[in-house]
């Protein structure tokens, strides 16, 4: 039987979309990135943790046990909270109930799920100068106004931060304190007072983003603002301006997708509604196999984890001191999986990128992680998953490349 439709036109879903959804944009790096995946070029742009270092086996292990003890309920929905064991577990290293634990599908839907709770249309959400770019695009649809916070090597300058709060009424602070991403920089311990002064003298909630704390691999730990904003409480919860986000992707394995986050009653029984609405929870199993890890494989994991990142951060530092011209700087990371050059003034590195790709090395341009635009001549290496060899072939031909755009 032949059928003779009409020919439809077609639907223009581009002008029906929800105001929110025209102010997502595309992630401008996952454009970028894509010249960048050639089998042959050596990439610093993916910032993926090392694959050989994943626990496979420790993995397939904990699978099988918690199949076994569990059985079908560890296939069956569960509760939006989070799987107690593990929430206790979170709880306990941080001195604080299962009540503020909240488990989520990776720090990513935390932040997109805390965006959706906080920032209304207008609110002032104060971000680094530069920021992480998933965070910028998690809050963007729920219309937030960026105000940038200048950054130096100690992280946000808390001078400007107290400018900037004289001048004008701000809902949240975001940061990512340790090692950043994308700069690598760490908040001193002494700015990580003052911004927790400034932000409760004038009301502004601090939402911390720790995914790297754990990684540090020279120096000494300094306590998380959510640690400090409960000493600040009295060790109290309820009274803490502070929300703290944190995840087990860079300190066991990202694909389980499994993170937290930490904060005041209040504000975790909203998370919970707003995470119903999105997922109803984490999936049952991989919170039952993770907290099975944390145990005794995740300190395990964290230890080499931090050695081999660490080679590799000293290796690049040392390789870009020996193939960089003299007008480039960069950060020297005491963790994570993140350094930051500064090229000369003048240069771009967005077009210089196609160059490197030409000489088979790709970074990821700095630009991006301006939430106000800026950063022409800054990029973003990643470490964590490069060989030495790698290292060695890839700075070398990114120096060549970088002098080849001076002259
Ligand atoms: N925050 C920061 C600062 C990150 O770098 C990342 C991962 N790139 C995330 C959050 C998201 O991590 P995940 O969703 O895997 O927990």
């Amino acid at each position: 039987m032949t059928t003779s439709a009409p020919v439809l036109p077609p639907v223009d879903f581009t002008a029906r979309l929800a105001g929110r959804a025209q102010r997502m944009t595309a992630s401008a790096i996952r454009e970028i990135l894509k010249i960048t995946q050639e089998p042959d070029v050596i990439s610093f742009a993916g910032g993926l943790p090392a694959p050989e270092l994943f626990p496979l086996e420790d993995v397939r292990r904990a699978t099988d046990t918690v199949l076994t003890r569990y059985g079908p309920a560890a296939l069956q929905y569960s509760t939006t909270e989070g799987h107690l064991p593990l929430r206790e577990w979170i709880a306990a290293r941080a001195g604080i109930t299962p009540a503020h634990v909240q488990i989520v599908t990776g720090s990513q839907q935390g932040l997109d799920l805390l965006g959706k709770i906080l920032i209304d249309e207008g609110d002032v959400v104060l971000v680094e100068a530069p920021t992480y770019l998933g965070a910028l695009q998690s809050f963007q649809p729920y219309g937030p106004r960026y105000v940038e916070l200048p950054t130096d090597e100690h992280g946000i300058d808390t001078d400007a931060l107290e400018e900037v709060l004289q001048s004008q009424p701000a809902k949240l602070l975001y940061a990512v304190p340790n090692f950043q991403n994308p700069t690598g920089r760490t908040l001193s311990l002494e700015r990580r007072r003052r911004l927790l002064e400034l932000t409760a003298q004038y009301g502004v909630l601090v939402l911390e983003d720790d995914p790297y704390g754990k990684l540090r691999f020279t120096g000494e730990d300094l306590p998380s603002l959510y640690e400090l904003g409960l000493e600040r409480a009295g060790g109290d919860p309820e009274r803490s301006h502070v929300i703290y986000s944190s995840s087990f992707s860079k300190t066991l394995v990202p694909g389980l997708r499994d993170a937290w986050v930490q904060a005041a009653r209040p504000l975790i029984e909203k998370l919970v509604q707003a995470k119903q609405g999105a997922d109803l929870h984490t999936p049952t199993l991989n919170q039952m196999i993770v907290a099975e890890l944390v145990q005794d494989v995740l300190p395990r994991q964290i230890e080499t984890v931090k050695r081999a990142y660490g080679e590799r951060a000293r290796d690049m530092v040392a390789r870009i001191q020996e193939h960089f011209p003299p007008e480039v700087s960069f950060t020297t990371p005491e963790g994570g999986m993140f350094l930051w050059v500064t090229v000369p003034e003048g240069l771009d590195t967005v077009p210089l990128l196609a160059q490197a790709v030409a000489r088979k090395v790709a970074f990821v341009p700095g630009s991006p992680f301006y939430a106000l635009g800026g950063g022409a001549n800054t990029m973003r290496l990643s470490y964590s998953s490069a060989t030495p060899e790698q290292i060695g072939t890839g700075i070398r031909a990114l120096g060549e490349t970088i002098r080849a755009a001076m002259d």
